[in-house]
C-alpha cells in the first residue's frame, strides 16, 4: 500500500452508466483538470448497467403508461440526449439496436384508456399513433394468434423505439473521457472505496489500496450511494427497497418491443417484451418485482450493507410496514415471490407472458438466470412513502445519486445537473460549457429546462 496521497479536483465513485456519463461530461465540457474514477469492480457497468441486469431500454415516456405527462416531458429530453450522443458517436451500432415498440391494451377498460392517453400525448410525440387489430397484426402477427377474435385491442406505436447495451455504452463515454491529453483523468479500477472523511476544504477517500484527496466528490454507487451519504450524515430520511427483477427469455416471439398497461397503484413498470439488443432471435420478457434484502443482487456480503442503509430505527419499521400492508402492493409483491417457486412460478408468469403473445407455450419461456438487477427505491421515512424515480442528495461539496428506473436513460440529464453543481462548488476559476454541451447533443438550450427527475 503506497502511504503517497493523489490529490485530485474531483472524484467520482462507481462507474456505471452514472459515473461514466458524468466522467464525459465533466472531461469534455469542463476546465477542471484533475478527476478520478474510482470503481469497485475490474470492468465498468457489472451491476445495474449490465446489460443481463436492467431492460434495455432506452425510455422516452411515449409508451410507459407508468408516467404521467410531466414525467414523460423530462424524461423524453434526458432520452433525446442518450439517443443523439449514439447517432453521432456509435456509427457502427455497437451499443443499440432499434425497433418498433407500442403499448399494448387488451379489453374494453384498457382500450378505453389509451385512446384518452393518445389524446394527451401526441402533441409531445408527433411520432406515436394509435393503431387498431389490422394494424397491430401486421406489425407483431403473434399478438393477435391464437387470441379471441371479439377481445378489444387497440396499441400505441411508434418506430422510435431504442434498445441499448448499456455497459457497452458506458465503454464509449469512457473512451471519449480519455481523449484529453491536457488533463488528468484517472481510472481506479478493482478498488473498493471503504470510507470517505471531510476534512476542512477536502475529502479523503479510503479505499483498499492508494489514499485519495479530492476537492469535490460524486458518488455515483447506485443503493451504495445512500449507504456512503448515511456514513457523513446524509440522507439520514431516506431507506431503500431494493426491488430484484427477474426476465425470462423465448425465442424471437416480437419483432419490437411490446409493452403492457400499467396496473393500478402498483409503482412498477408492468411486463413487457423486449428483443434483446443486438438479437432480433430472442426476447426478453421481464422484469419481475420482489424485494430483497440486499444492496447489490447477488452480492451477499451487501446483506449487512443493506440494514445498515435502512437503518432499523422505528420510522424505517412503519414506513415499510405502511408502503407493504396496501392490499394492492401486497398482493403484487407476493405473486412475484411464488415467480420464484420452480414450475409454479414459470407458469404464473406464462399467464402474464400470455397477455401479449397468447400463444407462447410453456416450454418456449426460460429462466433467465443470473439475469436481473435491482432497482433501488427511494423510502422516505418521513412522509413513509415511496418516492418513485431517481434521488439527488447534496451536501457540502459532495452530492450522491441514487438511481432506480430509468436512471440510464437519464444518465447525461443527470450529468448535466450534476456538473452544474460541481463546477459551482469548485468555485469562480471553474466553468461548465453547458451551451456546448448541449449543442452536441442536439438540445434546445433552454435554462428553465435543468429539470431534477
Ligand atoms: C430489472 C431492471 C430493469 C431496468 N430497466 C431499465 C431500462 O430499461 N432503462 C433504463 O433507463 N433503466 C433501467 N433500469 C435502471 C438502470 O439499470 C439503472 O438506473 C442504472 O443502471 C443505474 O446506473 P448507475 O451507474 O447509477 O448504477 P450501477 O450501474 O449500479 O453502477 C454503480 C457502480 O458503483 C460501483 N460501486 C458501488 N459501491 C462502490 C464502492 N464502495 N466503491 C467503488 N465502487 C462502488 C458498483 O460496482 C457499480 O459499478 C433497470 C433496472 C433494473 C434493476
Amino acid at each position: 500500500m503506497s502511504s503517497e496521497i493523489k490529490k485530485y479536483d474531483v472524484a467520482i465513485v462507481g462507474a456505471g452508466i452514472s459515473g461514466t456519463s458524468l466522467l464525459y461530461t465533466l472531461s469534455n465540457y469542463t476546465n477542471i483538470n484533475k478527476i478520478v474514477l474510482i470503481e469497485k469492480n475490474r470492468e465498468v457497468a457489472l451491476v445495474n448497467s449490465h446489460k443481463n441486469s436492467n431492460s434495455q431500454t432506452l425510455h422516452f415516456g411515449d409508451i410507459e403508461t407508468n408516467y404521467t405527462l410531466e414525467k414523460a416531458e423530462k424524461v423524453d429530453r434526458a432520452a433525446s440526449m442518450v439517443r443523439n450522443f449514439l447517432l453521432k458517436n456509435d456509427l457502427q451500432q455497437q451499443s443499440y439496436s432499434k425497433y418498433n415498440k407500442m403499448v399494448l391494451a387488451v379489453g374494453r377498460e384498457e382500450t378505453e384508456e389509451l385512446r384518452n392517453r393518445y389524446q394527451q400525448f401526441k402533441q409531445l410525440f408527433p411520432k406515436l399513433k394509435l393503431i387498431e387489430r389490422e394494424e397491430i397484426q401486421a406489425i407483431e402477427p403473434n399478438i393477435l394468434t391464437g387470441r379471441d377474435p371479439g377481445e378489444d385491442v387497440n396499441a400505441l406505436f411508434t418506430d422510435e423505439g431504442y434498445t441499448i447495451d448499456f455497459q457497452k455504452l458506458s465503454e464509449l463515454f469512457l473512451e471519449q473521457s480519455r481523449s484529453q491529453p491536457e488533463k488528468t483523468i484517472d481510472l481506479m479500477m478493482g478498488t473498493k472505496v471503504k470510507k470517505i472523511e471531510k476534512d476542512g476544504d477536502i475529502y479523503h477517500i479510503e479505499t483498499e489500496g492508494e489514499a485519495i484527496a479530492a476537492k469535490v466528490v460524486a458518488v455515483m454507487a447506485g443503493a451504495h450511494s445512500l449507504l456512503l451519504a448515511k456514513s457523513l450524515g446524509y440522507g439520514k430520511d431516506f431507506a431503500l427497497l431494493s426491488v430484484a427483477g427477474n426476465f425470462y427469455l423465448a425465442p424471437g416471439v416480437l419483432n419490437g418491443k411490446v409493452y403492457t398497461m400499467q396496473l393500478k397503484k402498483i409503482p412498477f413498470a408492468a411486463i413487457h417484451g423486449d428483443p434483446e439488443v443486438r438479437d432480433r432471435s430472442q426476447t426478453r420478457f421481464g422484469p419481475t418485482a420482489k424485494a430483497i434484502l440486499m444492496l447489490e443482487r447477488g452480492n451477499y456480503a451487501t446483506v449487512a450493507e443493506y440494514f445498515q442503509t435502512a437503518g432499523l430505527s422505528l420510522a424505517a419499521f412503519q414506513s415499510f410496514f405502511k408502503i407493504l400492508s396496501d392490499p394492492a402492493i401486497w398482493r403484487y409483491m407476493l405473486r412475484n415471490l411464488v415467480y420464484d417457486i420452480p414450475a409454479i412460478g414459470k407458469a404464473l408468469f406464462l399467464q402474464e407472458v400470455r397477455k401479449i403473445v397468447p400463444s407462447i407455450k410453456f416450454k418456449q419461456l426460460k429462466f433467465a438466470k443470473g439475469y436481473g438487477g435491482i432497482r433501488p427505491q427511494i423510502v422516505n421515512l418521513k412522509t413513509k412513502t415511496l418516492d418513485l424515480g431517481e434521488a439527488k442528495i447534496i451536501g457540502d461539496r459532495i452530492l450522491f445519486n441514487i438511481t432506480p428506473s430509468p436512471g440510464a436513460s437519464t444518465c447525461l440529464q443527470n450529468a448535466e445537473c450534476d456538473a452544474e453543481k460541481i463546477v459551482y462548488f469548485l468555485g469562480q476559476d471553474c466553468a461548465f460549457d453547458r451551451y456546448k454541451f448541449l449543442q452536441d447533443l442536439e438540445i434546445e438550450s433552454d435554462r428553465s429546462a435543468i429539470v431534477s427527475l
